[in-house]
């Protein structure tokens, strides 16, 4: 089912798809994510796809393609955001908007987070089209904005005003990965992402005395905030095992990275290895912090604000009472910003196992290996509504191009643009297909 000839077929086209999709600046804020939707609805038209427009207004608008089928089974739901992040154009070194072509790779903000995977989605739905199969479910591809900031102006948005969009019987979306090696083991591994940590941002208040900055008497706001961030900074968090993390640990474990599923092992594993630790804590990373007027002043307020991000199971209740245990300062407010949780996805259903079939059609030996995002996505929106949905955009990663991602230089090679067109094309014929 895999049919590795369609990477060559496609590549050209699924090249000045991407390239069209980065030129279009939709750094969010603001946004301006209706451009992409205006020029979805075109190439819609162009390729004799249904395409419906949700209108959210200040440019944020989202759009839904619709390749249909049968309709003896419930919709395939592609899933894409189509806000970036945005960039540092001084820290790059090629340009983030103009589709910088070199040495087979593609730049651009977006290349990898997600207009790629949108560029692979809507390639996957154009070659079924033109190839006439018979499919038993529609394809639904939902492009939404907002992602980066939240999703008010896009996914949670269509949930609240057309939720039919989102039924299906299962989605894919951004949150796992294809590596050709991770946490020290070779690939091909592809990680198969069905659970999500939840984000919790707070923020931190102090009041304190102000004065004369050359007699400290320690009850000022800035003293104060720097003991609860020290406190905050040494508080040790445990590393566990839960059964979302399960699967990935044992994985690393029988190849031998880690020498036992238990929690000595992996605290030491996880002291060594950043994204380890952040599959098996609760992390909690001190982002801003500001205080005082002048440097002869003793500031008399102090505000600064926390990323926690919560394992599955912990809820945002408990974590604050921990938190506010360590910081052991009743004159340290702590203000939620932002919380989102997301339900699990189960592993066993018929898109997880036409993922696995849709790889090893490619390469028997390559693992499909159940993740844990550690950031979040849209997915928790389909997930609250009881569609299965998981993270599984098919490119395989070197080492160290994930640090592109949200950073510099973000890019993706043609070849793994071209693989991952085809291999969403076997997943969703796996899925899809009127003889599955
Ligand atoms: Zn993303």
């Amino acid at each position: 089912m895999f049919d590795i000839a369609l990477a060559d077929a496609v590549r050209a086209e699924a090249t000045a798809l991407l390239s069209d999709l980065i030129r279009i600046d939709s750094s969010n804020p603001p946004g301006n994510e209706a451009a992409v939707a205006d020029y979805l609805q075109a190439l819609a038209a162009r390729e004799g796809l249904r395409s419906e427009r949700i209108p959210v207004g200040e440019g944020r608008d989202s759009v839904a393609l619709r390749l249909p089928g049968d309709g003896t089974a419930a919709p395939l739901l592609f899933l894409a955001h189509t806000d970036v992040v945005p960039v540092e154009a001084d820290q790059w070194t090629r340009p983030a908007f103009t589709a910088h072509l070199e040495d087979g790779y593609l730049y651009g903000r977006g290349a990898l987070d997600m207009k790629g995977m949108l560029a692979m989605e809507l390639m996957a739905v154009l070659e079924l089209r033109r190839r006439g199969l018979a499919l038993r479910r529609d394809i639904v591809l939902l492009a939404t904005g907002d992602e980066e900031a939240g999703s008010a102006f896009g996914a949670e948005h269509v949930a609240k005003v057309r939720p039919d969009l989102l039924q299906a019987d299962a989605c894919i979306n951004e949150g796992g990965f294809g590596y050709t090696e991770v946490f020290g083991v070779r690939g091909p591994v592809f990680g198969l992402s069905h659970a999500e940590k939840s984000p919790l941002w707070l923020r931190l208040r102090t009041r304190g005395v102000p004065g004369h900055g050359s007699v400290p008497h320690g009850e000022d706001a800035g003293s104060r905030m720097v003991h609860a961030l020290a406190r905050i900074d040494a508080w040790r968090r445990p590393n566990v095992v839960v059964p979302e993390n399960e699967p990935l640990l044992r994985f690393i474990a029988e190849r031998g990275v880690l020498p036992a599923l238990e929690d000595e092992a992996l605290a030491a594993l996880a002291a060594r290895n950043p994204t380890v630790n952040a599959t098996t804590s609760h992390t909690v990373a001190n982002t801003t912090c500001r205080f005082g007027i002048k440097s002869n002043v003793l500031a008399a307020t102090a505000e600064a604000t926390l990323d926690c991000r919560l394992l599955p199971g912990e809820t945002a209740e408990h974590f604050i009472a921990d938190l506010g245990a360590v910081i052991d300062d009743p004159a340290v407010e702590v203000e939620t910003i932002f919380h989102a949780s997301s339900p699990v996805s189960p592993l066993d259903g018929g898109l997880a196992a036409a993922v696995r079939d849709a790889v090893h059609d490619w390469n028997p030996d390559a693992a499909v290996v159940p993740w844990i995002t550690t950031g979040f996505t849209d997915s928790r929106v389909p997930r609250r509504l009881g569609v299965p949905s998981y993270g599984f955009i098919p490119a395989l990663l070197e080492p160290g191009e994930l640090a592109r991602l949200h950073g510099n230089d973000e890019r993706i090679s043609l070849d793994n643009l071209a693989f991952g067109c085809a291999m969403l094309h076997g997943v969703a014929r796996r899925f899809c297909g009127a003889g599955a």
